[in-house]
């Protein structure tokens, strides 16, 4: 780092009267992690980093190779809102380095930021606009969180029936105050379930951003009470949280995916780039969706995508083209849902999307009919696949995916896929409460 930009923050961190600094990272499941330090660490911090137990956090190291090195990205400085009573808190989003100053290859960040050398190499600038569902619950007597709602509200419907408005209305503005760009918050169809959209920008700012919201959406809401949750399904039979993500490329000042000349004026680069993405859904399925408790979203009903197609017109897609041309030309991933790790997730969906330029791959035709309507056969024949109905199915295909598997990197892939085979393991041995409501009397 640059004297000159250690200078600057140590001055302005005195400037703001910080007294802790909060260094963030997320391991490989997507918890986000935090060493706190006195402010008057900040200056080593910035100048060699902090040392940390790597063995501790989950997929990250060995006994033996346990020693990592946080490194503050000082475009990340923020004053962590609302944490008075605490002391005045900043925060940086950290990268993980070995003590010998290679970066560390089990840093999600760092598998995110490799995809987008690749980019770069390729004359591109990834841009994401990712959209967090999440639902506000309420606690019962002693805090715990329930999956009650406390409000009847619907889409779009505003107070006093929304009673999660205010707590919204607070995260949003934390959320500024921390550098976001709200464009959007509003009510979801299902009662207690909110969105809040941020401008798009740079995929590792988004990703530190999807990163920062989930940390702050809980923190806000635990303060009025309730419980913010980004599980992809909590309730049976009612909407479940998904995370839609908008992306575009940039070349140089340019849009990559406009062509006023191309079908619905979309470039070669966005339909290689939408072919990339259909061809390794199933085998990225498993990072965008990392829960047993993901695939219960992924069904019919919900406006959660299920089958493995494209259109610029029907919303019920996997892959809309949302109708904005020009320099708003952008993509909607609408499968990824807020429990991945958004820097992984991020990373096989950009790394799919750019095999599919690197092979010049064609989309098939855009369905512009619902393709819900449409019977087994007619899919069939129309050659429209499903996503993966469950995370077994779902590892399988991730296994089998070189392109997936690649951008993981042995070491995530490896500690990735030993976690969620054991959870699938436990989930699968489980007596449900539907099994035996289902079968205790009647066998
Ligand atoms: N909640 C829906 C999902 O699970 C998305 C609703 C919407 O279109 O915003 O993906
Ligand atoms: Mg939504
Ligand atoms: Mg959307």
């Amino acid at each position: 780092m640059q004297e000159e930009t250690i200078e600057q923050l140590i001055r302005r961190a005195q400037e703001d009267r910080v007294d802790f600094v909060r260094l963030q990272f997320t391991d490989i499941l997507g918890i986000v992690k935090n060493v706190a330090i006195p402010v008057r660490q900040l200056e080593r911090a910035l100048r060699q980093g902090i040392q940390f137990d790597g063995s501790s956090i989950e997929g990250f190291a060995r006994i033996e190779e346990s020693d990592m090195i946080l490194r503050p990205d000082p475009s990340t400085y923020c004053l962590f809102p609302g944490l008075r009573p605490e002391g005045r808190t900043a925060r940086f989003i950290c990268d993980v380095y070995r003590p010998d100053g290679r970066p560390f290859e089990g840093d999600p960040r760092w598998v995110l930021r490799r995809v987008l050398q690749e980019a770069a190499e390729m004359g591109f600038r990834v841009m994401l606009g990712p959209e967090c569902e999440f639902f506000l619950f309420k606690r019962d007597a002693d805090g715990r969180p329930t999956v009650q709602t406390q409000d009847e509200a619907g889409y779009f419907d505003l107070g006093p029936i929304d009673l999660g408005e205010d707590a919204r209305r607070e995260i949003v503005l934390a959320l500024e105050s921390m550098g976001f760009e709200v464009e959007a918050s509003h009510h979801e169809v299902a009662p207690g379930q909110h969105e809040i959209d941020f401008r798009y920008d740079d995929a590792l700012v988004a990703a530190d951003r999807v990163a920062t919201l989930k940390v702050v959406t809980r923190t806000i809401a635990a303060r009025h009470g309730l419980h913010a949750t980004f599980m992809p399904k909590p309730i049976y039979g009612i909407a479940g949280n998904g995370m839609h993500t908008h992306i575009s490329l940039m070349a140089g000042e340019t849009n990559a995916f406009f062509d006023p000349s191309g079908p619905y004026q979309l470039s070669g680069t966005a339909l290689h780039f939408i072919a990339g993405l259909l061809h390794h859904a199933r085998g990225f399925t498993a990072v965008t969706n990392p829960l047993v408790n993901s695939y219960k979203r992924l069904v019919p009903g919900y406006e959660a995508p299920v089958y493995i197609s494209w259109s610029a017109q029907n919303r019920s897609a996997l892959v809309r083209v949302p109708a904005a041309r020009g320099a708003a030309t952008r993509v909607e991933l609408r499968s990824p849902d807020p429990s991945a790790n958004p820097y992984l997730a991020f990373a096989v969906v950009i790394a799919a999307g750019l095999d599919g330029i690197r092979r010049a791959l064609s989309p098939p035709e855009s369905q512009d009919a619902n393709v819900y309507r449409m019977t087994p056969e007619q899919r069939l024949r129309a050659g429209i696949e499903s996503l993966p109905g469950s995370l077994e199915e779902a590892l399988e295909e991730l296994v089998q995916d070189d392109v997936v598997v690649r951008t993981l990197g042995p070491h995530v892939f490896a500690r990735f896929v030993e976690a969620k085979r054991i959870e699938w393991d436990v989930y699968r041995t489980q007596v449900h409460r539907w099994e035996v409501e289902q079968y205790l009397g009647t066998f």
